[in-house]
C-alpha cells in the first residue's frame, strides 16, 4: 500500500524506571519462554494518509487501544517470531532477518495491511535490540526471541481494512527450550479440525490461525500429546504441519523430504534453511505431497527412519510419537535420530556463531 518518503529510523526514548539489574540477571537465569519482557519496545505507526511515520524505540508499556479497534473485532493482525542469538565473544546477530522482513511483508498482503519496508523491518529489530542489549541471555541455546506485529487500530465498526495501522516488536529473553534435554515429542493428529483451507490464510502469519489451532491443540493435550498435527482442508489426506513448527521425514537412504509449500502452510525460516544445510552436505532434499497413509506405512516398513519438527523456538525437534483415532506409531526409541541431531546441531552451530556463515545469513545486531 502507501510507502513512507522518509527512512524509519526508530530512534530510542530511553525509559527511566529499567528493570534494576539484580531483578534482570535473576530472570536471565531462567527466563522460561515469553514471560518477561525487556524494558522497550519498537514502534511505528501507519495511516492511509501520511504512511508510516511516528517511529521509535519507546519504554515498553501497556497500549491504549479504541475499544472499536478493528483489530478487536476482525483480527486484522499479523506478526513475526525470530531471535537474537549471543556468540561466544559477545556480540549479537539475528538469523535471515530479512526472511521476517518478506514473510510479513506476505503477511501484510494477504490480511489487507500496509507493507513496512524490509528496511525499517531490520532497522526496528536492529534498534531495540541495541537498547536492550543486557537482556541478550549468554549461554546453552538461551536468545532474545523478538516478536514484531502489526494491528489495525482504527476505531471503525466496518468491514473494511482499517486505515489506521500500528507496529510493534517486543522483546523477550528465552531460555533453553528443553531444559531437561532434548526430549521427542509427541503429536496427536487432528481429524476433525484443519488449520487452514485452500484459498484461507494459512502461509500467513497471522493471529487468527493460532486462535484456530487453540481446540484441537487442547484435544492433543487431552490426548497425552504435546502438539498437534494438521491434514489438508480439502482431502483430509495430505500431512500439513504442527500448529507452530515445519515437518521433516527422514528415510532411509538418508534423504529427507518435507511437505511442500500448499499455499495453507506456513513457509518456516527453519524449514527453508534446512533445505538448504541438508543439500549442502550432500543430501537429498525433496518438497512434495507426504499422504498420512504414507508417513504410518513407512514408519512401519522402516523406510521412514525419523521425523522431526523444526522452527524458530525449538529449532529441530524430534517426534517421538504419533497418535491418532487409529492408534499409536512410535517413531525411534525415545532417542534423537543421527540425521535429525546432525541437522540441529549445524544449524545451532551456524545460530550461534560456531559455523562458518557461507550463505551471509547472520546479521549483526
Ligand atoms: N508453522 C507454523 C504454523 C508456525 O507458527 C511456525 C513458527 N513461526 C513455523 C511453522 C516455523 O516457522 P519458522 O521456522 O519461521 O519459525
Amino acid at each position: 500500500m502507501s510507502a513512507t518518503s522518509t527512512a524509519l529510523e526508530f530512534a530510542l526514548r530511553p525509559s527511566t524506571t529499567p528493570v534494576a539489574q539484580v531483578r534482570r540477571e535473576e530472570i536471565l537465569a531462567s527466563p522460561g519462554f515469553g514471560n518477561h519482557f525487556t524494558d522497550h519496545m519498537a514502534t511505528a505507526t501507519w495511516t492511509a494518509d501520511a504512511g508510516w511515520h511516528d517511529d521509535a524505540v519507546v519504554p515498553y508499556a501497556p497500549l491504549t487501544l479504541d475499544p472499536a479497534a478493528a483489530v478487536l473485532h476482525y483480527a486484522q493482525e499479523i506478526f513475526e517470531g525470530l531471535k537474537a542469538y549471543r556468540h561466544g565473544d559477545g556480540s549479537v546477530w539475528a538469523f535471515r532477518p530479512e526472511a521476517n522482513a518478506a514473510r510479513l511483508a506476505r503477511s501484510a498482503r494477504r490480511l489487507a495491511l500496509p507493507e513496512l519496508p524490509e528496511a525499517a523491518f531490520l532497522a526496528s529489530v536492529e534498534q531495540l535490540v541495541r537498547a536492550d542489549e543486557a537482556w541478550v541471555p549468554t549461554g546453552g541455546e538461551s536468545s532474545l526471541y523478538l516478536r514484531p506485529f502489526m494491528i489495525a487500530t482504527e476505531a471503525f465498526l466496518g468491514v473494511r481494512p482499517a486505515r489506521e495501522v500500528r507496529y510493534l516488536v517486543i522483546a523477550s529473553p528465552a531460555g533453553s527450550y528443553f531444559s531437561g534435554g532434548l526430549k521427542p515429542v509427541s503429536i496427536w493428529l487432528s481429524e476433525d479440525y484443519t488449520r487452514a483451507a485452500p484459498g484461507g490464510t494459512g502461509a500467513a502469519k497471522c493471529g487468527g490461525n493460532y486462535a484456530a489451532s487453540l481446540l484441537p491443540q487442547q484435544e492433543a493435550v487431552a490426548q497425552g500429546c504435546d502438539q498437534v498435527c494438521f491434514l489438508d482442508a480439502a482431502e483430509h489426506r495430505w500431512v500439513e504441519e504442527l500448529g507452530g513448527m515445519n515437518l521433516y521425514f527422514v528415510h532411509d537412504d538418508g534423504s529427507i523430504v518435507t511437505p511442500a509449500l500448499s499455499g495453507s502452510i506456513l513457509e518456516g525460516i527453519t524449514r527453508s534453511s534446512i533445505l538448504q544445510l541438508a543439500a549442502d552436505a550432500g543430501r537429498k532434499v525433496e518438497e512434495r505431497r507426504i499422504g498420512i497413509d504414507e508417513w504410518r506405512e513407512g514408519v512401519q516398513s522402516g523406510r521412514i527412519t525419523e521425523v522431526f519438527a523444526c522452527g524458530t523456538a525449538a529449532v529441530v525437534t524430534p517426534v517421538g510419537r504419533l497418535v491418532s483415532r487409529e492408534g499409536e506409531l512410535v517413531h525411534g526409541g525415545g532417542e534423537i535420530g543421527e540425521v535429525t541431531q546432525s541437522i540441529r546441531t549445524a544449524l545451532l552451530d551456524l545460530q550461534y556463531g560456531r559455523a562458518e556463515d557461507t550463505h551471509g545469513w547472520m546479521r549483526r545486531l
